[in-house]
């Protein structure tokens, strides 16, 4: 029986492993579907990584390369090209694995760490025909960063975040000519260091309200379609631009992979697509826990490790000192401006000093106060200069303060006048 199996071993789940070890734990175990460690960091060779959490800028492939130093100091065991098939209530994991066949190991606790995957063209329903040429942005990141393949040559990329942005910028610098980034909603979905990093420096255009509504071609893309949309996102007649081009690239959204989250049972929160989780990470399973990508789409790894050390910490302190009692619990609820909240409920008597929480805009914002109230009683204010959904944002909010609150917590924004 392990102490702890960690199922992914990119940044969230190593960080988690190295925490759960650092915090007394022996038998770990991290799954590893690929035949790497490291997750998507590996395809991630652009700089701007761990900004943070080392301060300094590192690679994607260097970020995940200090996690794997730091693990081989322990003796955390790791399976590589072995995929999680089904994770059960009773915390047994089946397995296959190219070398070790069928298994199923139990656990006494879980860290679900399998990250997100890309949204396809069947996901959006672009009309059209179906030729060669349509790849998600990840996949062309991964054929032209790992594999030694350029994926095309005349691309038009269609979504604004961030691997689209950044995968404008590969594709200009390994020689292909990128014609436009598209983008449905009337502002980017990536970070603001993104847009002028990678399009504006390679004076790539971005048409903010538009979307394409037509692919053409038979055996390989020949013309992508782009129209304006109106405010219901719908396409406005007589404005189609026509781009002869022999690429499409999608950077249309991230899923987190929670199938093995919903198999068990556990609790999902439609506004995340990840597990509903505690303040330590901790889902409505006890014991197994959630952090990283499956947890909420995160845009910088550097909060993906922080959050993993706090939920391998807490697996720590489940198996060392038992399930805690239950104590009140805080529901945090989104107020206006917030689409969602991670954790979603807080115990503030497990709170040590101040509890992290992550939550996304609605819209884009300029000056804005970020309000937390509990019943009529406003209990913390925030200010920021601007705020954007591309943006994840956090605020710490201190034991004390939790510790004067009932039963729910609201999380808003309140535009103010710019001085
Ligand atoms: C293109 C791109 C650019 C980015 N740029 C930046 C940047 O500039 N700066 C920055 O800070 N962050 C950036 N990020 C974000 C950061 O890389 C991610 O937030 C981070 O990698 C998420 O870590 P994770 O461990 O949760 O997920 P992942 O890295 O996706 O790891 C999940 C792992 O779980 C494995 N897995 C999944 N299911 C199973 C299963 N059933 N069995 C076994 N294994 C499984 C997968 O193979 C994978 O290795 C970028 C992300 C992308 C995609």
């Amino acid at each position: 029986m392990y102490d702890l199996i960690v199922i992914g071993g990119g940044p969230a789940g190593l960080a988690g492993a190295c925490a759960a070890w650092e915090a007394g734990l022996r038998r770990i175990l991290i799954v590893e579907r690929d035949r790497e460690l490291g997750g998507i960091l590996n395809q991630c060779i652009h700089n701007g990584f761990g900004l943070h959490y080392f301060k300094e800028e590192l690679t994607g492939p260097e970020y995940a390369g200090r996690f794997i130093e730091m693990l081989r100091d322990t003796g955390v065991e790791v399976r590589l090209d072995t995929m999680v098939l089904e994770v059960t209530d009773q915390r047994k994991v089946h397995m296959v694995g190219k070398d070790t066949g069928y298994r199923v190991e139990e656990a006494k606790s879980i860290l679900l760490a399998m990250g997100c995957r890309e949204r396809t063209r069947g996901a959006i329903a672009i009309p059209g025909t179906r030729p060669a040429g349509i790849f998600t942005a990840g996949a062309a990141q991964r054929y032209v960063n790992m594999e030694g393949w350029l994926p095309g040559k005349r691309v038009v990329i269609l979504g604004s975040g961030d691997i689209g942005l950044i995968m404008a910028r590969r594709m200009t610098l390994e020689g292909a000519k990128v014609l436009a980034c598209v983008e449905v909603m009337p502002y980017s979905g990536g970070l603001n260091r993104n847009i002028v990093q990678c399009l504006h420096d390679y004076d790539i255009p971005l048409y903010l309200s538009h979307t394409v509504t037509d692919i053409r071609g038979v055996n390989r893309v020949e013309q992508v379609v782009v129209s304006q949309v109106d405010d219901r996102r719908q396409p406005i007649p007589g404005t189609e631009m026509v781009f002869d081009c022999d690429t499409l690239l999608l950077s249309v959204g991230l899923i987190p992979e929670n199938e093995l989250t919903r198999q068990a049972g556990i609790a999902i929160d439609p506004r995340t697509n990840g597990a509903v989780v505690w303040e330590n990470m901790e889902t409505s399973l006890p014991g197994v826990f959630a952090s990283g990508n499956v947890a909420h789409v995160h845009d910088l790894v550097d909060f993906v490790t922080a959050e993993s050390q706090r939920a391998g910490t807490a697996a720590a302190r489940y198996v060392l000192e038992g399930e805690a009692a239950e104590g009140d619990a805080l529901e945090i609820v989104n107020g206006d401006g917030v689409s969602y909240t991670v954790p979603q409920h807080v115990r503030p008597g497990r709170v040590e000093k101040a509890c992290d929480l992550f939550f996304r805009v609605n819209r884009v914002c300029g000056p804005s106060r970020i309000k937390v109230t509990s019943g009529d009683k406003q209990i913390a204010a925030f200010s920021r200069d601007y705020l954007a959904p591309g943006e994840m944002e956090h605020i710490l909010l201190p034991r004390k303060l939790l510790d004067g609150a009932s039963e729910t917590l609201c999380v808003s924004i309140e535009e103010v006048e710019s001085e």
